[in-house]
Formats: C-alpha cells, sequence, structure tokens
C-alpha cells in the first residue's frame, strides 16, 4: 500500500507538471486568440520547432540552462515556475484526498487556478469561461457530498452569497470613494464562487492568506526593485493561491485555530 501512495504521488507529480506546460500555451495564446493546438510549440525568436526532447517539463528548462538551443534566446523562467508550480499543486492534492473523486475535482481546480493566475498575471484579465469552469466544478463539489451523506450544508450557498455581495459592494465603495478600480468584476465572481467552493468560513481564510501573500510579495518586488509603487497589480494570482490553499487546508487551519483559543 506504501508503495502504491508513492508511485501515485510521483504519478500526480508528473501529471501536474505535464499539463502546467499546456497550460503555460493556453496562457500564451488565449489572450491572443490563437489556436491552442497549432502550430507546435516553437521559439518565438527563431522560430525553430522544438523537438519532443526540448519539450518535457521541468527536465528541458534546467537541461537547456533556461536557453532555446538553435539561438540562445533566454526561455522565461514563467514557464518553468509553472511547470513546478502544477507538479506540487497535484502532488498536494492527492496527498490531501487520496484515492477520492475528490482528488479529480482538485485536479482540475489546480489546473484551472494556474491558467487564470497566469493570465491575470500577464493581462491583468480572468476569462468569462475560466470562471464558468470553476463554477462548475465548485458545484460538483458543493453538491455531491450532500447527496451522499443526504444532509443540507448551507455554508456553501452563505459564502456564494457574502463572497459575491460583499465584494461587489467594496468594488461600488473603492470606486465611489476613493475613486479606484480596486476589484475588477473578475476577482468579484472569482471570490463569490470560492465562496461555494469553500463555505464561508474558509473563505476568509483564503482571503487572508492572499491578502498577505500579496502584500509581502509585493512590497518585495518594489524593494527588490523589480517593479515600482505606480505599477499595476493583478490581484488574481493571490487570489487563486489563497484559495486553494484554504480549498486544501482550510477545514484543518480553523479547527487548530479553534482549538487554540477555545
Ligand atoms: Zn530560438
Amino acid at each position: 500500500m506504501d508503495n502504491m501512495i508513492v508511485i501515485l504521488s510521483i504519478f500526480s507529480f508528473l501529471l501536474g507538471a505535464v499539463l502546467a506546460s499546456f497550460g503555460g500555451v493556453l496562457i500564451d495564446r488565449i489572450p491572443n486568440k490563437q489556436s491552442i493546438v497549432k502550430p507546435a510549440s516553437h521559439c518565438p525568436n527563431c522560430n525553430n520547432y522544438l523537438k519532443w526532447y526540448d519539450n518535457i517539463p521541468i527536465l528541458s528548462f534546467l537541461v537547456l540552462k533556461g536557453k532555446c538551443r538553435y539561438c540562445g534566446q533566454k526561455i522565461g523562467l514563467f514557464y518553468f515556475l509553472l511547470e513546478v508550480l502544477g507538479g506540487v499543486s497535484f502532488l498536494l492534492v492527492f496527498l490531501r484526498f487520496g484515492i477520492n473523486y475528490n482528488t479529480i475535482i482538485g485536479f482540475g481546480i489546480a489546473f484551472l487556478f494556474l491558467v487564470i493566475g497566469g493570465i491575470d498575471y500577464k493581462t491583468h484579465y480572468i476569462y468569462d469561461l475560466s470562471l464558468i469552469v470553476f463554477l462548475v466544478l465548485s458545484l460538483i463539489s458543493y453538491i455531491v457530498p450532500q447527496c451522499l451523506n443526504l444532509e443540507f450544508n448551507p455554508a456553501g450557498l452563505i459564502g456564494l452569497a457574502v463572497g459575491f455581495l460583499f465584494f461587489l459592494l467594496v468594488k461600488i465603495l473603492a470606486r465611489v470613494i476613493a475613486k479606484q478600480e480596486a476589484l475588477g468584476m473578475g476577482d468579484v465572481f472569482l471570490l463569490g464562487i470560492a465562496g461555494l467552493l469553500l463555505g464561508w468560513q474558509s473563505l476568509i481564510l483564503a482571503i487572508l492568506i492572499a491578502s498577505v501573500c500579496g502584500a509581502i510579495i509585493e512590497v518585495s518586488l518594489i524593494a527588490l526593485k523589480k517593479k515600482n509603487r505606480e505599477s499595476e497589480i493583478a490581484f488574481g494570482p493571490y487570489l487563486v493561491l489563497g484559495i486553494f490553499i484554504a480549498y486544501l487546508y482550510g477545514q484543518l487551519i480553523i479547527d487548530w485555530y479553534l482549538g487554540m483559543v477555545i
């Protein structure tokens, strides 16, 4: 049985890395309305097509030291990190849920979040289609356990209403009072659907995690002079990170916290 878990863990990591590699193609091509199957992967500088052995997630980047084999053009660290994140997130989903239908939903959510986070990072835009996919996965995750256990769980519906209305209010107030676009409509929908998936308690945790990570990383980037204060911030990557951590560990973190204070 232990061997089985090791093998499935390795398989989960590899599956995540391979799908994240495909996610990188989606992130590049969806905003430009390009086909996601043609042309095959090629170097944007010298247009040489990549051989299969130059297209292996994570490994090829390391072997080629982040450069095109033909022209030496640098390959962005972005895709390498995306593939590592894909592998790690799929591994965490498997370790959390084991052999269970939740693992399939979790893989879907992890892949979707890589694409949402990547596209928002590059374009500051969250696509409607990705929100619809998120809604479908969240509905399945919310409804199936209630059907199996024949009990009604209102936390998701409260989360959906509270998440959506609260952040809609934040968005409107920011526009009226501070005359700023604090949140895009995509962020508001993302948080509402996250409320359905997580329940209102873990939604609060997700927002806390997203805010803390966002603040630490953005301040570090400014300190390292990688960004200046005026740069626009994409919240999407931090939101999906917070939602993902709360999705996997929200209940554990909340139970642990309540155990400490009570
Ligand atoms: Zn090249």
